[in-house]
């Protein structure tokens, strides 16, 4: 009986072990690093070569329903919408590292020759739930086209977003970024987890608990300081999205 009291005891220590360490996502991949840039293929190319779980970027659909891979929806220093503007005028838009805003497609065919890094897509809300829908699609089409599907999670502010991949991949892996839903409403919804900011995780530290107790998984972002770091390790969550990937890896293995 003892034996058996202590065994269990080994075992629920062991497992709190493991669940406790959360897995590094880098933010518009590792491009806080000489040579690289936001977006760019090059910060795909640095996040695996450091070994994180996952990288993360951004897609928009363009004026002429193209897919890019870039943040802001107009580029700075330049007039260049992305939402609005043809694939040719973006894809000339140069980033700071020398490339030029890619494609979905090109990035794809980089993120398929290196199969130890997650890829995290962001799809941004757009301007009509029908462009969004239509976003959805095509996103899905190129990652199926790359056989990538079961190597990609989808995150978006967007709830239409969320379901319309939902309706294309009832086994989708979907986190809802807006932070204005109760891990409880997400169960509700059929999504994976919640993918909150700092912000929003540091005012609702008692949704890391009840997103787990649902069965979600909690992504949070963007983690840059080591307060902020040690504080969400300590909280427990699954993913931690920071644009200091190596410096919270380094934290992990103290
Ligand atoms: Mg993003």
């Amino acid at each position: 009986m003892t034996k058996q009291i202590i065994w269990t005891a080994a075992l629920l220590l062991t497992g709190s072990a493991v669940l406790a360490q959360p897995k590094v996502i880098a933010h518009r991949g590792y491009w806080n690093t000489p040579g690289s840039a936001e977006n760019s293929l090059a910060s795909f190319t640095k996040a695996d070569a450091i070994g994180v779980f996952g990288s993360e970027i951004d897609v928009w659909l363009t004026g002429d329903d193209q897919l890019i891979v870039n943040h802001d929806k107009v580029y700075k220093g330049t007039k260049v919408n992305m939402e609005k503007a043809p694939l040719a005028k973006i894809t000339a838009v140069e980033l700071p590292n020398g490339e030029t805003i890619p494609t979905l497609d090109t990035y794809l065919k980089l993120v398929a020759s290196k199969p130890d890094t997650r890829l995290i897509l962001e799809m941004k809300s757009l301007s009509d739930y029908n462009r969004e829908d239509l976003s959805a699609r095509k996103i899905v089409e190129a990652l199926r086209s790359y056989d990538l599907l079961d190597r990609t999670d989808f995150i978006a502010f967007s709830l239409n977003a969320c379901f319309a991949f939902k309706k294309l991949l009832p086994e989708g892996r979907i986190f809802y970024l807006n932070g204005d839903l109760s891990p409880k409403s997400i169960k509700k919804l059929g999504l994976t987890g919640i993918d909150y900011s700092v912000k929003v995780l540091r005012r609702h530290p008692e949704w890391v608990k009840a997103a787990h107790d649902a069965g979600l998984e909690v992504n949070v972002w963007t983690v840059d300081s080591e307060e902020d770091m040690r504080y969400f390790i300590d909280l427990g969550v699954d993913y931690i999205t920071t644009n200091r990937p190596e410096e919270l890896q380094a934290l992990l293995k103290k």
